[in-house]
C-alpha cells in the first residue's frame, strides 16, 4: 500500500497486528525482517523528526486552506502529477466546468521529488 508510516516497530505492529516477521504488510507501507526489525528497503517511512515536520506542515496548510475558504477563495486548480489529475474521476466536472482551453483554468503541477527533498522543502 502507498503512503508513509512512522519508522517505529511498535507503531508498525500496532497498525498491522497480523504482520509477521519476514513479511510485507498488505495494508500499510511496511515490512519486518525475519529478526523482527523494520525492513527499511521495503518500508516507506519517516523518522520522528520528519514526522513532526510533516505534521506541522499539514497543520499549517489546513489552517491556510480554511482561512481561504472563509474568504471565498476557492480556486479551480486541480493537481497534475505526471499527467494524472483528479478530474478524470471527479463527479463534479459538469458543475465546476474546469477546462484547460479556458486561459484562467490551470493545473497545479506537482514536481517529481524524492521524499527527502519534500521534507526539506516543508522544513
Ligand atoms: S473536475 Fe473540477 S471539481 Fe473535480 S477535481 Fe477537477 S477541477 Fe476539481
Amino acid at each position: 500500500m502507498k503512503g508513509l508510516i512512522l519508522l517505529d516497530i511498535k507503531t508498525i505492529k500496532m497498525q498491522d497486528k497480523n504482520l509477521k516477521e519476514g513479511k510485507t504488510s498488505t495494508i500499510i507501507p511496511a515490512a519486518i525482517t525475519t529478526k523482527g526489525e523494520i525492513n527499511k528497503t521495503r518500508t516507506n517511512g519517516v523518522n520522528e523528526k520528519e514526522f513532526e515536520i510533516l505534521h506541522k506542515y499539514v497543520k499549517k496548510i489546513i489552517k491556510q486552506i480554511g482561512k481561504e475558504i472563509l474568504q471565498g477563495k476557492i480556486e479551480l486548480k486541480p493537481y497534475n502529477y505526471k499527467g494524472t489529475t483528479p478530474c478524470k474521476y471527479c463527479k463534479y466536472h459538469s458543475i465546476c466546468g474546469f477546462n484547460t482551453k479556458n486561459n484562467t483554468n490551470k493545473y497545479q503541477y506537482i514536481e517529481n521529488l524524492q521524499k527527502d527533498d519534500i521534507i526539506k522543502k516543508m522544513e
